[in-house]
């Protein structure tokens, strides 16, 4: 996808998940429009081919790499420290990072299910709450993951579906508590994206195969830098507009 506008420049952007699929796309792109990037991920070499990536098309020091967990607290505050130290602000907030994994609801462990609400739901809480005195200075934006499963029923995700479930509320309400004060929140919901992600997919044991069709594309699936285009218009000046919203982007899947 050719990258035509240059919406991010002089403006530092923060990325969770950004060692694979749409964070590193997402980091691409708003670097690519003129953003420094700082991109942070568990994944130590993933990051750093993302920060290499960047560097070698827009330039060394696009990108700074921060490896940690967005579920450590310690990490967190680690991370948008980094970042203020390095580029001296954050303008724009991506939660991206975020796991999925299929059971049949009956086989959910405890821990499964707070692994994925630690990752997917705290890490953006403790993301939000970190990066937010310094979105406030000078009147930045938040973009969060979000899912067309959030939006309807997708079998043998209950784990995964609540969590964006609470990242579409999380979303309403920050952007409610910080719109007035210059601060925008917004969700995209993917579906139907090719990234690493997917091949979490597996048919859990006895389930019922005809229920496939509801995650399945309307047409095809496509490439992460679809969704890094719709995270840099909810992050730029052109979705000044739109505070609180979920955009959904998956190809028709749920039309
Ligand atoms: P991906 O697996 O390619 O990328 C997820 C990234 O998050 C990985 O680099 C992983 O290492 C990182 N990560 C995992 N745990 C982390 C942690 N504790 N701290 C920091 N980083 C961590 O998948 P993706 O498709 O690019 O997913 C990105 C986001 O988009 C996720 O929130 C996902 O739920 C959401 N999403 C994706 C799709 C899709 O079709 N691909 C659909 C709906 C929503």
């Amino acid at each position: 996808m050719e990258i035509t506008g240059r919406r991010f420049v002089g403006k530092v952007a923060l990325i969770t998940g950004a060692a694979s699929g749409i964070g590193r796309a997402t980091a691409l792109r708003l670097a690519g429009e003129g953003a420094k990037v700082a991109i942070c991920d568990v994944d130590v070499d993933g990051l750093a081919e993302t920060a290499r990536t960047v560097d070698e098309a827009y330039g060394d020091s696009t990108a700074l790499a921060i490896v940690g967990s967005v579920a450590e607290p310690a990490d967190v505050e680690r991370i948008v420290a980094e970042t203020v130290a390095t580029f001296g602000a954050i303008d724009t907030l991506c939660n991206i990072a975020g796991i999925l994994k299929f059971h049949n609801f009956a086989e959910i462990t405890l821990e499964d299910w707070n692994r994925i609400m630690s990752v997917n739901v705290t890490g953006s809480f403790l993301m939000s709450q970190a990066a937010l005195p310094h979105l406030l200075d000078g009147g930045g934006s938040i973009v969060l993951l979000s899912s067309t499963a959030a939006l309807a029923g997708h079998p043998w995700a209950a784990a995964y579906s609540a969590s964006k479930g609470a990242i579409d509320a999380l979303t309403k309400t920050l952007a409610v508590e910080f719109g007035r004060r210059g601060v925008r929140t917004n969700a995209i919901a993917p579906g139907s994206i090719d990234t690493p992600i997917q091949n979490a997919f597996h048919f859990p044991e006895g389930a019922d195969e005809s229920l496939l069709y509801r995650i399945m594309p309307l047409d095809r699936s496509r490439g992460p830098e679809y969704i890094a285009s719709a995270i840099a218009f909810a992050a730029s000046e052109d979705g000044g507009h739109m505070n609180g919203a979920t955009l959904r982007v998956d190809s028709g899947t749920l039309s």
